[in-house]
Order: structure tokens, then C-alpha cells, then sequence
């Protein structure tokens, strides 16, 4: 590298990418040479699903700070573009950094790559190889536009090497996760919740489209989660679309024996997760989270992109039908979560990201 100035862009817009943002942009800070400039699309905008990362990851104020949420994918993925790519004809940064599989993740991507800008994703290789998932097309389209590609594991390098991302000339790095960096740089300084809080329960969390947008799955679901409440207390962050549909259908949120709470901070989130006795989940990365925080995790879903994690009997994913539910949870909530945290990296991923960032 010579004495020049590497400018990066970073573009994201939603809760988990303001998590792993946060330790590689303090690991980009190290360098005197990387100037970082932060796009916010403004998909995710409540002060608890945004700007209280900020200030809880002490992570720098975005230069540019777009209000585009609220639309359908095509809408809103379009209108990330126009405006990022105005972002990127101003700056003419060396990388456009993405994270993840939101529409803000795309949107970055192609701006850049339609304007021959070269495109670093974090978080590369994954699928669930269910084509439903919007998250799905993001990771798979993100992928094949992007020059540098950084794996969580070596599953996903070897995904990327079968799908031929190499022959475009892309560089695989197996960084490992920067969620485990976040889990083991942040953990010291979690914090209690003031909501009140059972001595055992279940952490639970669950947003993804097609658990919620569909009233009888999100009815199913629903009851499932009741009924599991008799067996311990269920504690659940209510992610904002989640409430929406459960206004829609008319669910008695106040009354239910789930204990609904507003969505927290990362470092309260950190604090339920040291203290709940399972979690129970359907988002990508509580899985994980669960994991390093050494609980088992119940997955609400068909499928996942974390495979490593049932293979050695973490994570069992388990679909939505209330009586298997009911039956995993009471199989584990009595085994001690006593496992080696040896997946997905040393937790140094945002440290690899940042030097190859540089040499590349
Ligand atoms: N999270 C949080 N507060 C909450 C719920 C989740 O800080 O109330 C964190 C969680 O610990 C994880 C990330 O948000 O780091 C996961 O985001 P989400 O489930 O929204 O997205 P996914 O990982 O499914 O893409």
C-alpha cells in the first residue's frame, strides 16, 4: 500500500449491520491511512432499532443519513440505489463495504458495481437455500457482484468456491464472524434490562416474513409460544414489524402470558442472553449470539445459514408446529449448555477485514 488515503464507504441500514459495523469500523480507525465514510439508509430509523447502537458501540455518526424505510423491496431497494449512487459519485471511494443480506446490503452493491467500484461483503456465503427468503436473493446477488468476499466459516468459503465466485477474480477470506468479535468485545459491559425479569426463561425473538406476515403461521406461532410459557416464562424482545402484525391480527399484547418487551440495546440484549436459560429464535443473529454466549438455541424456522451449529447439537431448528416446540424445549432446558466456543473465527474478524481491506 502506498502513502495515499484508502476511502471506504460503508453502507447499511439495519439493527444487526449497526452491530458489525461497530467493531470494523473501530478496527478501520486504527489506521491512520482508511478514511471511513458511513451511508445510513435509513431502513431500520426507531431510536432503539438505531441510533441507541450508535451510541452504546460508539459508532461514528453517518456522514450521509437517508429516510428511505417503510417501502416494498423493489421500491425501497431501488431507492437506496439512486441516492447511494450520488453518494458514491461525490465520494469516489476505493471499497464500498456491505454487510449481511438486507436490501440496504444489495442496494450498496450494485451502486458500486454498476460504477466499477470495487465491493468488500461481510458476512459472505451464506445461504438457506430457500429462495422465499428475501434475505436469500440479497446474500446470493451480493455475492457474485462482490471482489472481496469475508466467511464467517469455511462452509461459506467452500459455498462461494462451488458457485464459482473465484472465476470471477474475487478474493475468498475466511475472516470468521464479527458478531463474535462484537459478543467478546461488548460482553463486559452489559447491562440489566429495567424490565423486570423471571429467574428462568426463555429468550425469544422472531421477525422474519415468513413467521409473521402470514396470520395463521403468526397464530401458530403464537400459541405455541403461550403454551411453552408453561413451562417457563418466555421473555421477548418484540421487534417493530413483529408488533404490527400482531396488531393486525388483534393479538392482546398486553394480556398475553408471553412477556413482551420493547426492543433493547445490545448491551441489555447481551445481558438476557448471559441470563436466560434457552433462546428461542428465528433471527440470523441470536443463533449465533446464543452460541457464544453458550445456550442452546431453538430455531423457528425450516431451515438456516448456521449449519455448524446443529451439526454439533447447539441449534435445533425446528420449524413452527407447536408440539415439537413444546418437546425441544423441555429436552434442553434442563441440559447444561457446556460446550467449547472454538466456531466461526477467534473473534478477531474485524481486525482481518480491515488489514486485507488495506493490502488488497
Ligand atoms: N438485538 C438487539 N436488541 C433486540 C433484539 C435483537 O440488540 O431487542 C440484536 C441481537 O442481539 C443481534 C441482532 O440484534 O445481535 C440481530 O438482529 P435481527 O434479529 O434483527 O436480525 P437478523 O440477525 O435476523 O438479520
Amino acid at each position: 500500500m502506498n502513502n495515499r488515503t484508502l476511502k471506504i464507504v460503508t453502507v447499511f441500514g439495519a439493527r444487526p449491520q449497526f452491530i458489525k459495523a461497530a467493531v470494523v469500523s473501530r478496527a478501520l480507525s486504527q489506521y491512520p491511512d482508511i478514511q471511513e465514510v458511513i451511508v445510513h439508509t435509513g431502513q431500520h430509523f426507531d431510536n432503539n432499532m438505531s441510533q441507541l447502537f450508535f451510541e452504546e458501540m460508539q459508532l461514528p455518526k453517518p456522514t450521509y443519513h437517508f429516510d428511505i424505510h417503510g417501502l416494498p423491496h423493489g421500491a425501497l431497494t431501488g431507492r437506496m440505489m439512486e441516492k447511494i449512487e450520488e453518494v458514491l459519485l461525490r465520494e469516489k471511494p476505493d471499497w464500498v463495504l456491505v454487510y449481511g443480506d438486507t436490501d440496504s446490503t444489495l442496494a450498496g452493491a450494485l451502486a458500486a458495481k454498476k460504477l466499477h467500484i470495487r465491493v468488500a461483503h461481510v458476512e459472505a456465503g451464506l445461504r438457506s437455500f430457500n429462495e422465499a427468503m428475501p434475505e436469500e436473493i440479497n446474500r446470493i446477488l451480493t455475492d457474485r457482484v462482490s471482489d472481496l468476499l469475508f466467511c464467517p466459516s469455511e462452509i461459506a468459503v467452500n459455498q462461494l468456491r462451488n458457485e464459482g465466485c473465484l472465476s470471477n477474480g474475487a478474493k475468498v477470506v475466511m475472516s470468521g464472524d464479527v458478531m463474535k468479535d462484537a459478543a467478546r468485545q461488548f460482553a463486559p459491559l452489559m447491562r440489566k434490562p429495567t424490565a423486570p425479569l423471571p429467574d428462568r426463561y426463555i429468550l425469544c425473538t422472531f421477525h422474519r416474513t415468513d413467521n409473521i406476515d402470514n396470520p395463521q403461521t403468526l397464530k401458530l406461532l403464537l400459541y405455541a409460544l403461550e403454551q411453552t410459557c408453561n413451562t417457563l416464562p418466555v421473555v421477548c424482545p418484540l421487534h417493530p414489524h413483529t408488533r404490527k402484525s400482531m396488531e393486525s391480527i388483534d393479538y392482546p399484547i398486553e394480556r398475553s402470558p408471553i412477556q413482551f418487551i420493547e426492543p433493547v440495546g445490545y448491551l441489555e440484549m447481551l445481558y438476557l442472553l448471559d441470563h436466560c436459560t434457552l433462546v428461542m429464535t428465528d433471527s440470523g443473529g441470536l443463533q449465533k449470539e446464543a452460541y457464544y454466549m453458550r445456550k442452546y438455541c431453538v430455531t423457528l424456522r425450516n431451515e438456516t445459514e448456521w449449519t455448524e451449529l446443529v451439526g454439533c447439537g447447539y441449534n435445533h431448528v425446528i420449524g413452527k408446529e407447536p408440539a415439537n416446540i413444546l418437546q425441544t424445549v423441555q429436552n434442553l432446558i434442563d441440559v447444561p449448555p457446556v460446550f467449547p466456543i472454538t466456531l466461526y473465527g477467534d473473534g478477531h474478524a474485524a481486525d482481518i477485514i480491515a488489514e486485507t481491506l488495506r493490502q488488497t
